[in-house]
């Protein structure tokens, strides 16, 4: 593009921002420079949040001025921040293409964890999922994902790389917009780099990774990352779920199932979360309680209980509160972990399952009528299958 053209000039240079350590290395090397700058440089972008060379103090003039001509150290833009009166906060990040996705901080006392997304929209359309009402405009980087993470840190002050115990920004749960299995290897270029301990260091026991339940790729995860995996179940039978999410019905239950015992690490000490979102008639009555309790049966695991978030549009409702206590109350009972998950940040659409940006929606009418459907149809199997117990 020309100045004349009246937009800005494209960058040309190469960004250092979410290249593996390996590739880090290889394109200073390519530029003529010597291996071991790679590790300098890794150490100012991701241990000290450098946002420039010529905060690099340690490297000489003339080398900051030659990695200026030839590379950038690009972070996401902010299109828009909002900051909840629960303290939570949202970045809206802007990409150099102009495409958008949202990070969310979730503080706690003196910790807390940043929501990652891993696409601009989603492929899987859950019927329950604002995201899933976007048409998937295409995967983030490596440099996007490790890149909000920085925009967050950034926000809070946390450069450089504070200790453990001192940071807010302690947690990361990819469980923003987006499959993430869907998207894995950048997902797991991104997250090597983060949980590097000369940089970032949010170590694998910090790092949470939602799937809808791709399995094929649950098992890579496990493999090559290693992190913690939480499985958005929201239903304990194929009927139901393949209604709510499409991709049962590719990779049902069993096999769903299966990758959860399989998955390297999980134990007592460290076990899978079920993510369950509470649909009024839908998936809440004391019939799916007792389903899923057999269901999970020999799976180190712990349940995590979603109120509905509703969005503009969405046909269904949460549950009632008594509903949800005594559908808790079973899981309990049944010996396992099985709280209800606080919604944050409502008030500026932050919470689960609100993510969206507004690129290539559904139709308001397309998404009501196929919603209003599934409903149905999912309350009748139901009905059925109660009736037959
Ligand atoms: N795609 C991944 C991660 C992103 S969604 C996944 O599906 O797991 C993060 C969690 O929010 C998932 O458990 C998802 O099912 C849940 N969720 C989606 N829409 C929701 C809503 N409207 N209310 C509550 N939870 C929702
Ligand atoms: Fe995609 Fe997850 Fe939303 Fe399903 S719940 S549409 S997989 S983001």
């Amino acid at each position: 593009m020309t100045p004349d053209s009246g937009h800005p000039l494209q960058e040309t240079r190469t960004n250092l921002i979410g290249l593996s350590r390996e590739a880090l290395t290889a394109v200073l090397v390519e530029a003529g420079e010597k291996p071991f700058r790679a590790k300098q440089v890794f150490h100012w972008i991701y241990h000290r949040g450098a946002k420039d060379f010529a905060q690099m103090s340690d490297l000489s003039k003339d080398l900051r001025a030659r990695l200026e001509t030839r590379f950038v150290l690009d972070r996401p833009g902010i299109a828009r921040e909002q900051t909840s009166s629960d303290r939570t906060r949202k970045w809206l990040m802007q990409f150099d293409d102009g495409q958008k996705a949202e990070t969310v901080f979730i503080p706690e006392d003196d910790r807390g964890a940043v929501c990652i997304s891993s696409q601009v929209g989603c492929t899987l359309t859950c019927r329950f999922c604002h995201t899933g009402t976007q048409r998937l405009v295409r995967n983030l980087t490596p440099a996007e994902i490790v890149g909000q993470f920085m925009v967050a840190r950034d926000s809070y002050g946390e450069w450089p790389t504070p200790t453990d115990e001192r940071r807010m920004l302690s947690n990361i749960v990819m469980m923003g917009m987006g499959e993430p299995l869907y998207n894995f290897e950048n997902v797991a270029i991104a997250l090597k780099i983060i949980m590097d301990g000369e940089g970032i260091a949010v170590g694998k026991r910090r790092i949470t990774l939602s799937t809808s339940g791709v399995v094929p790729e649950i098992r890579r995860c496990g493999a090559e990352l290693g992190v913690n995996l939480a499985v958005s179940l929201h239903a304990p039978d194929d009927d139901t779920r393949s209604m709510i999410m499409p991709i049962n019905k590719k990779y049902p239950l069993k096999e769903l199932m299966q990758a959860c015992r399989d998955y390297p690490g999980a134990s007592n000490a460290r076990r899978i979360t079920f993510e369950y979102v509470m649909l009024k008639g839908i998936n809440d009555t004391a019939a799916h309680a007792r389903a899923l309790i057999r269901l999970v049966k020999d799976i180190p695991c712990k349940f995590n209980l979603i109120p509905f978030n509703p969005w503009p549009g969405t046909p269904y409702e949460c549950s009632d509160a008594e509903t949800v206590e005594a559908f808790a109350q079973h899981l309990w009972d049944a010996g396992y972990s099985a709280p209800v998950r606080t919604p944050r940040g409502r008030d500026i659409l932050a919470a689960c399952g609100q993510l969206k940006t507004d690129s290539e929606r559904l139709s308001a009418k397309e998404q009501r009528l196929r919603a209003e459907q599934e409903a149905a149809a999912a309350q009748k199997t139901w009905a059925e299958k109660e009736a037959a117990l």
